[in-house]
């Protein structure tokens, strides 16, 4: 790209508006603004020109404050409550200390446009300059309402360093690492736990890049508030109807939402299984001890369980395991006394249980010895005791509604 050829022809720089529409209100909530050129008939975007390390700062914050000039601009005609996305790299927002950007946005600011509504898009990726500058500049625009918004999960390894330092108003999560499937696996539960992560720190997660309805779909399962992309508009020239797609986005939800509850209800209907076949085997074998209790309970569920252990309220292991392994089922002694008190929601299920008097079906969560996807069914025995069962990937697999 010709950086001078773009320099002397400024009146052909312009900005693109790519919509992003909200899942509570299901329309659009914020734009977010491209760069883009025209030469020769077609619209190129200058996204190119300001990732090229060769162009000097200063041309690349001229042809900056053009584009973010045209698109507050155009921006003061749109509804007060919609918000505009502003990419900036640190280069760019570290130039001239950050002072220039600002005072752009303050004369705006004096022609009607809350600074409340404006969101910084950062990438600090390769930023060679001082991090704690960049970030104190971010504290400083924060005090005007501006809003921060940091992108890309993608071969960032210091983005979750980067959250915890910038406590964003907003986590923008890139799908297009959803498309391999090579990562898929990791990827949802990498995207999981930053969905957690975002509601503990009172983030909203926007998603971006959604280009098939699968996409869709994952981003409202995951916590995504915010959503982007083709699938549901192609960035334009010009601001769309804010209620374009409420319709489309309604019925998508209709049917996000059966899916959902179907496998919410298969997984409350198997719970139910396994408290009612569970109860019943211990009630008759009241009175025996932990082996007999295994026995009968591999009798009547041998293929659906593969490890079976008794805790106490304090997750100290009070049996041995009995495990099925390839060669069918064998005792693993040296469990005993081990302590199970750490593991995530332990504590929380044995107070549920002993109050609620009833078994617990856990969440799919990978098996530290086996490496396999399961689940575990916990039950009361009695006061003291309290049953584990784990549930193997085949039969989720065969259940496919519990996977
Ligand atoms: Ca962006």
């Amino acid at each position: 790209m010709d950086a001078l050829e773009i320099l002397s022809d400024l009146e052909n720089v312009f900005p693109y508006f790519q919509p992003i529409f909200s899942a509570d209100e299901q329309r659009v909530i914020a734009y977010e603004v491209l760069g883009r050129y025209k030469t020769e008939g077609t619209v190129i975007s200058l996204g190119p020109f300001f990732q090229d390390d060769q162009i000097p700062d200063e041309y690349k914050f001229e042809v900056d404050l053009l584009l973010v000039n045209k698109a507050l601009e155009k921006a003061l005609g749109l509804e007060e409550d919609i918000f505009i996305f502003l990419n900036r790299n640190a280069e760019l927002l570290m130039y001239g200390h950050g002072e220039p950007f600002l005072q752009e946005l303050l004369a705006y600011e004096k022609k009607g446009l809350s600074l409340r509504r404006i969101v910084l898009e950062i990438s600090a990726r390769n930023y060679s300059g001082d991090l704690n500058q960049f970030d104190h500049l971010l504290q400083y625009y924060r005090t005007y309402g501006i809003k921060i918004a940091i992108a890309s999960i993608d071969s960032d390894s210091h983005y979750f360093e980067r959250i915890g330092q910038l406590e964003p108003d907003i986590l923008k999560i890139n799908l297009q690492a959803l498309k391999s499937t090579a990562t898929g696996v990791n990827f949802n539960d990498v995207l999981f736990t930053l969905s957690l992560l975002a509601r503990k720190i009172g983030a909203t997660l926007l998603f971006e890049n959604i280009e098939m309805s699968y996409q869709l779909q994952f981003a409202w399962k995951n916590g995504g508030r915010y959503y982007q992309g083709f699938y549901l508009h192609p960035p334009t020239a010009e601001f769309i109807q804010r209620d374009l797609l409420k319709h489309r986005l309604q019925e998508k939800f209709h049917d996000f939402i059966a899916y959902e509850k179907r496998k919410l209800e298969a997984v409350y209907t198997t719970a139910e299984y396994f408290q009612n076949s569970v109860q019943e085997i211990v009630i008759k074998n009241k009175s025996a001890g932990y082996h007999d209790l295994f026995q009968a309970l591999i009798k009547k569920m041998d293929q659906i369980v593969f490890r079976i252990y008794v805790c106490d309220e304090d997750g100290f292991q009070k049996s041995a395991n009995i495990f099925r392994g390839k060669d069918g089922w064998s005792i693993q002694s040296d469990y005993i006394q081990k302590n199970w008190s750490w593991r995530p929601y332990f504590l929380e299920n044995i107070i549920k249980m002993r109050h609620e008097q009833k078994g617990i079906l856990s969440d799919l969560y990978c098996d530290i010895e086996t490496g396999e996807t399961i689940r575990t069914f916990s039950f009361p025995i009695n006061g003291e005791d309290y049953l584990f069962i784990d549930i193997p990937y085949q039969y989720l697999f065969e259940h496919d509604q519990l996977l």
